[in-house]
């Protein structure tokens, strides 16, 4: 067991965070102390004292920890100390800080402790946001509507999503209907205007075409929506949801995006982590998609799946690419918490993480080939080698709304089960959550309360 004791750092979040990236949770402890105390510790074997000089800065603290645990381990990270979900937005704070990319490579080498890869991988996004993506217009807002439905569960999901029943879809939909349409009194009151809204989950395509015509009948009639101007995206996840009726419907509603995931084109994998689907239904739902004219198909795959190689990696990718995804978003697999195989194979995420890297490096460097740009980022928690998800497209065709859900510089309006919506604060560059409740029974149960808290949160 490892001991790091902390001088004047009273919370610990961000030095555990940082420990968990060498060393298993189960191995380490982290201990706050003061440093009247710290003269009396006697340190042994794997015992550490950390911050001596009373440091208060948390990167000071962060970096000294970083050496320790690379001398310890032998190990490094490509991430260096940051351990949160957006280091671009930390990589770009400190571009417009210093409006050059030069001292920015620098601050995030020798403040932050990144790779050389990582910085350059930050830089292009930043530059492709710079060129193509403008600042959010005053009073715009984004609105996410969560479906938190599948046809089957996915061993490594942790979403709140549950296997699609008639009777819950029903009621769900019919509660969703109600607050989408309060909120949309509300939204006209304050005269918000939508800039992006995207329906996700879940799979919001395993409702049915009833229920998806009722739902954007609801938002076409309660919000005010340029149908034209702003971007529409549906998320599309599983093939065997698809059917033309469906996606010829959307489309005729002004729906311009829409997102196909295969995941893998491998079917035994799509058997093993829980899909119901084969990857020829993936290429016959890519077919389909292309008779409607939506602007953009976006594909999610995923590095890292159970027992993949790196030749399965590039078959997907490849196959992908001839699909005519002209948005591919590369996931590291997270194994978090609540999903099967986190509980199954619980270091799952610290294994494979050599072979993970070189998946990214090849998807970066063939999709770069190909015309494609990085454009935007994030990580989540128990990635494979603590890793990230990278957002490429063809320019032009980014995602709005995948954007501004990471620069947190609007308002995000979050309806249904599931959804966090964010209310930003511009004159104190603030964002404070606004959360529903994830479950779609007790969604469905507090209904009345859910609504009632929009009028405290957006509310004039
Ligand atoms: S498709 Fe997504 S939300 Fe649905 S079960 Fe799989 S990981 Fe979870």
């Amino acid at each position: 067991m490892y001991r790091f004791y902390i001088n004047k750092i009273q919370n610990c979040y961000h030095i555990e965070e940082l420990i968990r990236v060498f060393i298993k949770d189960e191995n380490f402890e982290a201990i706050s102390i003061d440093a009247d105390i710290f003269k009396y510790l006697y340190l042994r074997g794997n015992s550490f004292l950390i911050n001596t000089s009373g440091s208060s800065e948390m990167d000071v603290v962060q970096r000294e920890l970083y050496n320790l645990l690379t001398e310890i381990t032998g190990k490094s990270a490509e991430w260096g100390i940051m351990t949160g979900v957006r280091p671009l937005k930390i990589a770009f704070n400190v571009y417009k800080e210093t409006s050059s990319f030069n001292l920015m490579r620098n601050i995030l080498k020798e403040k932050y402790l990144l790779s050389d890869k990582k910085i350059s991988l930050l830089t292009q996004i930043i530059k492709y946001q710079i060129k193509y993506i403008n600042k959010s217009k005053k009073n715009t807002v984004s609105v996410y509507i969560g479906i938190p439905f599948c046809p089957t569960l996915c061993e490594y999901c942790s979403f709140a999503s549950s296997v699609a029943e008639d009777n819950y879809l029903e009621q769900y939909i019919k509660n969703l209907l109600n607050e989408i349409s309060y909120m949309g009194q509300l939204m006209r009151e304050n005269r918000a205007s939508i800039e992006s809204l995207y329906i996700g989950g879940g799979t919001p395509t395993v409702l049915s075409l009833n229920q998806i015509k009722r739902l954007l009948e609801a938002v076409k009639n309660s919000m005010e929506i340029d149908i034209d101007k702003i971007e529409f995206t549906v998320e599309a996840g599983r093939p065997d949801t698809i059917t033309s009726e469906k996606l010829q419907y959307m489309r005729d509603y002004g729906v311009s995006r829409i997102s196909i995931n295969p995941q893998t084109m491998k079917d035994d994998t799509l058997k093993k982590i829980g899909r119901k689907h084969t990857s020829d239904e993936i290429k016959k739902a890519y077919n389909l998609v292309l008779q409607y004219g939506y602007k953009v198909i976006n594909a999610d795959i995923i590095a890292g799946l159970p027992d993949e190689s790196f030749e399965d990696f590039v078959n997907t990718l490849n196959e992908v690419l001839t699909l005519g995804a002209n948005n591919i978003t590369v996931h590291t697999l997270s194994v978090k918490k609540g999903s099967k195989l986190k509980e199954n194979n619980p270091d799952f995420f610290r294994r494979n993480s050599e072979i993970v890297n070189k998946m990214l490096d090849y998807s970066r460097n063939r999709l770069v080939s190909e015309g494609f740009y990085p454009y935007y980022i994030y990580r989540q928690k128990h990635q494979i080698g603590f890793l990230e998800n990278v957002g490429y497209c063809k320019p032009g065709t980014h995602s709005l709304y995948n954007v501004r859900i990471m620069e947190e510089m609007q308002t995000i309006i979050g309806l249904g089960a599931g959804a966090v919506g964010k209310i930003y604060y511009p004159d104190e560059d603030r964002i404070e959550r606004v959360p529903n409740v994830s479950n779609h029974i007790v969604y469905n149960k507090r209904i009345d309360e859910i609504i009632q808290r929009k009028n405290k949160y957006y509310g004039g």
